[in-house]
């Protein structure tokens, strides 16, 4: 008899090692990868950025590889829509896909700030291939690059970004850079350390509009004055949807960046939003989710 029909949403690093975990536990079901991008893993575009890979090494599933797995695809479909009580997902061409369980693995967004002018074109987040392609394209040595926040996704490209632009300026609302990582002390070594490369920090600032100058932008700041910027990277990400998630019972589940704590937090810009995820919570659920696979016989442990 064919296994149970496994639909999964979403084909980041949650949901890829949820298929590769199915597959290593010799669950031979049926699978079905919906996603709004193909497989890929967002923690090495830093890597891309810094060109020490290629696209190529971005992918995290090749064609090939899913077909060996038996994957069904639906890549570049967005999920809008879930019935439960039907067992079915609403996709964004009006297809419904049926499901037996449902793995919901959509991850998180960038948070765009309530800046206006933050949408031009040569403002970009850094979350997905698409904005890592954008931003290569438009970096150039001499270019003046502004990055708005100062967390973790702008450190990572730190790197990136002093090898290929000419000049960086990193702009931060709270009153010094990693305000949600590190303390006054180590926040004061790095801004050391940033200076000493030629880095400009301007902690406590706020910029309150961009706008098109010649060939690139103009920022102007709450206290009044503005610098003019080849390209600015807005590097903050945010989820909205995981309370509404948490309320969701198996055979739904979720995995990866959509699932949170619920706890309601405040963004840098003074907006509710909800913490966006928790290892402890993760780990537990996925230590839960085999469990009940192997309680139900569902799957068998691999040979050692
Ligand atoms: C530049 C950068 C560097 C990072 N570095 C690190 C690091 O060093 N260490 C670390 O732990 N984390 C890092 N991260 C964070 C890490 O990438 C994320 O935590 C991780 O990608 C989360 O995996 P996920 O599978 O939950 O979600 P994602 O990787 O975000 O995948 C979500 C998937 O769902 C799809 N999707 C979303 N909505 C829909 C929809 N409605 N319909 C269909 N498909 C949908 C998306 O297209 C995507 O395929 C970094 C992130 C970035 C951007």
């Amino acid at each position: 008899m064919a296994g149970k029909r496994h639909v999964i949403l979403g084909s980041g690093t949650a949901g890829l090692n949820a298929i590769r975990t199915l597959r290593q536990l010799g669950d031979d079901g049926p699978i079905v990868l919906v996603s709004a991008e193909a497989p890929y893993s967002r923690m090495v575009l830093p890597y891309y950025l810094a060109r020490r890979i290629t696209e190529p090494h971005v992918t995290t599933a090749t064609g090939r590889q899913l077909d060996e797995w038996g994957v069904e695809r639906q890549i570049g479909r967005r999920a809008e829509g879930l019935d439960t009580k039907a067992a079915k997902l609403r996709l964004d061409n009006g297809e419904d896909v049926a499901y037996d369980d449902l793995l919901i693995a959509t991850g998180s967004s960038a948070l765009t700030p309530p800046i206006p002018g933050a949408e031009h074109a040569r403002c970009f987040n850094f979350w997905t291939l698409d904005d890592a392609k954008g931003v290569n394209k438009t970096i150039s040595p001499d270019a003046h690059v502004v990055m708005v926040g100062a967390g973790f996704i702008s450190f990572t490209i730190l790197n990136g970004i002093l090898e290929r632009a000419g000049r960086l300026t990193i702009v931060e609302l709270a009153p010094r850079i990693l305000p949600r990582m590190i303390d006054d002390a180590g926040a004061a070594m790095v801004t050391d350390w940033l200076i000493e490369r030629g880095v400009t920090i301007r902690a406590g600032a706020e910029i309150t509009g961009i706008a098109e100058r010649g060939q690139g932008l103009r920022l102007t700041f709450a206290e009044g004055d503005s610098i003019d910027a080849d390209l600015v990277l807005t590097l903050d990400r945010e989820t909205e949807r995981e309370a509404k998630a948490l309320r969701l019972n198996p055979p739904v589940e979720m995995l990866g960046d959509y699932v949170g704590t619920g706890e309601e937090v405040e963004d840098p810009y003074g907006r509710s939003r909800r913490h966006y995820r928790d290892v402890a919570l993760q780990l537990k659920r996925l230590v839960e989710l085999l469990v009940a696979r192997l309680d139900s016989g569902a799957v068998s442990t691999p040979e050692p």
